[in-house]
């Protein structure tokens, strides 16, 4: 099946290799051409602008950044909708906005397109692995008949939510049990050092106990490794707290946890924000 993606970062990479390993064709596109070449040497197609997508292929993923770089690939006068036609589906499976997920959606109806928000949690490993999670809102038919069978290639669980926005609730609310797992991994594991335990002997031990997390497995072994390179980049879990919390103000809520979590990673340098992926939480304490 003719295929476009997109957006080929750390995830987007990983997940474009499994759909071509699957046999279908590809058309990439990234702003940073670069970071195309891996999938092109696997023999996708590059795309030169973004609104050629819809030219190519009636199934179009996105994965990019920030609810602004959602909103100029979907919405933007060079954007999707530019040549979007009747019947073709669309794929967002960044971490964005609900309310935009909303608007986009509505704005592709108005053109008789599709439109599923659809983001993943699982890592930069699942992205590897093809065990992602993926939390989807939109039309639930379209999802089931035409896009899930697809998604398999690259995730292990499919969840439908609800009308288009419920699948970004969906991924705000898992963000949200992740903020305070990351404050658990760094707690434990700076009293470990204190105490002069044996680290890796802890950090194992407890991942197999009821202190055990995805946070403490797949980011424990990197912090005792000194391995801070972004698997998930720092940037991109404050945007995901922020888009969380501006939820929580509108719906009346109040979340502590959150709150803190969101506190503790903008007390990070922009170095560490920019550069390094979530583990590098330890770094608050150790300053
Ligand atoms: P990434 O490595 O920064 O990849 C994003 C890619 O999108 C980059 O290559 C970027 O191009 C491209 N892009 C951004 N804005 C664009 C625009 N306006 N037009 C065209 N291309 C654009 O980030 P990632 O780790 O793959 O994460 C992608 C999304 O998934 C984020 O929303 C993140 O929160 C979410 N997510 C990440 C993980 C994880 O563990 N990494 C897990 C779950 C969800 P440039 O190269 O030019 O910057």
């Amino acid at each position: 099946m003719k295929i476009a993606w997109i957006g080929i970062g750390v995830m987007g990479e990983s997940m474009v290799k499994h759909l071509i390993n699957k046999g279908h064709e590809l058309f990439v596109y990234n702003r940073t051409e670069s970071k195309c070449d891996n999938v092109l040497a696997l023999g996708a197609n590059k795309l030169k602008k973004i609104e050629d997508a819809p030219l190519m292929a009636d199934l179009i993923f996105t994965m990019v950044g920030y609810p602004k770089d959602v909103e100029e690939v979907y919405l933007g006068e060079n954007g999707l909708i530019k040549n979007a036609k009747s019947g073709q589906i669309f794929v967002d499976m960044t971490t964005s906005s609900p309310i935009l997920a909303e608007k986009i959606n509505k704005e592709f109806l108005k053109k008789e397109a599709y439109t599923l928000d659809s983001p993943v949690t699982g890592g930069d490993i699942g992205a590897k692995n093809g065990s992602l999670t993926v939390f989807v809102g939109g039309d639930k038919s379209i999802f089931e008949n035409k896009v899930k069978n697809v998604m398999t290639a690259f995730s292990r669980t499919i969840e439908y939510f609800g009308p288009a926005g419920k699948g970004q609730y969906a991924k705000l609310g898992n963000q949200i049990a992740i903020a305070s797992t990351m404050i658990s991994l760094a707690e434990s594991y700076m009293f470990a050092k204190e105490t002069g335990l044996d680290l890796e002997k802890f950090l194992e031990t407890i991942s197999t106990g009821s202190a055990g997390s995805f946070s403490m497995t797949s980011y424990g072994p990197r912090v005792l490794k000194k391995d801070f390179k972004p698997g998930f980049f720092t940037h991109h879990f404050i945007k995901d707290m922020k888009l969380a919390l501006e939820e929580c103000e509108r719906s009346g809520i109040t979340l502590p946890g959150l709150e803190l979590s969101y506190t503790i990673y903008n007390e990070l340098s922009d170095e560490i924000k920019y550069n390094e992926g979530t583990q590098s939480i330890v770094k608050y304490y150790e300053k």
